[in-house]
């Protein structure tokens, strides 16, 4: 295999509305997130691809509930990484921020980020482009999803603002894997806060249209996140507005502030 194949990434179907993503050349994979063993074997298999690595973002069991019995069905030596004190059975490497995961087969360098918010230790994993990745990729877990993100069950507003900064910060093209399909769900709630947002608008008919054909809405961009999603735009005027009028409250000094509003008023929407 020319090791300047472009690296393909698959979504797998599991439970109602999880996907395993399967970063693989054509020859070689990796998992992100199986949480379900049987769908991600399935795939592998019909692909006929050797798996070489399990990438895991955090600790729900949605996203883990796989590891073991893959493991056991390819025989146990396949390197599991994940992050640290998340109390994941089966990772045999422990990454923190800024570490680099180095893989050979599929060739790729992956980047972790610490990005707490729905959970403590929830991390993501970022691919900047290289020989064989054209567009920069990010693997998110639960913490971004298109036009949300995950649920504060452990961290704080502060925390997931400035989890969702790091991901701001990265290229607007980089291609953002999220492992759920809320995506309609999302724009719903998006639509109550921003509906004037002309872009948010345009992205709801493509997404019910690629829904509509059973297609994943998925990746999504951070250029198109800064532009659609709420919680991606706390620092902005018409979000600043909508959370002053939804809470009462006239001060809300900092994006974090009008962050722990969109997120309440989500929760109950
Ligand atoms: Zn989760």
């Amino acid at each position: 295999m020319d090791k300047n194949t472009l690296l393909q990434v698959w979504p797998i179907p599991a439970f109602d509305d999880n996907y395993i993503w399967c970063i693989h050349d054509g020859k070689s994979a990796l998992l992100v997130d199986p949480g379900d063993a049987v769908p991600a074997l399935a795939y592998l298999k019909q692909q006929n691809l050797t798996l070489t690595g399990i990438l895991i973002t955090h600790h729900h069991a949605d996203h883990t509930g796989g590891i073991a019995q893959i493991s056991k069905t390819l025989g146990g030596s396949i390197p599991v990484y994940g992050p640290a004190n998340s109390g994941i059975e089966g990772l045999t490497t422990i990454v923190m921020q800024d570490d680099k995961v180095e893989i050979s087969t599929p060739r790729i360098s992956l980047k972790v980020f610490e990005v707490p918010g729905h959970t403590l230790t929830h991390i993501a994993y970022f691919a900047n482009m290289q020989a064989n990745v054209v567009e920069p990729m990010l693997f998110c877990g639960d913490t971004l999803f298109a036009s949300g993100c995950g649920r504060l069950f452990e961290g704080t507003p502060t925390q997931m603002t400035e989890s969702l900064a790091k991901f701001a910060a990265l290229p607007k093209n980089t291609l953002v894997y999220c492992t759920h399909e809320y995506t309609l769900s999302n724009i719903r709630f998006a639509l109550a806060v921003e509906p004037n947002n002309l872009n948010l608008i345009d992205w709801a008919e493509k997404a019910k249209a690629l829904r509509s054909q059973n297609l994943p809405t998925l990746p999504t961009t951070i250029g198109q996140e800064l532009q659609v999603n709420p919680f991606m735009r706390c620092d902005q005027p018409e979000l600043i507005a909508a959370a002053k009028e939804v809470s009462g409250v006239q001060d809300l000094p900092t994006p974090a502030h009008v962050l722990a509003v969109i997120r309440a008023w989500k929760d109950r929407f």
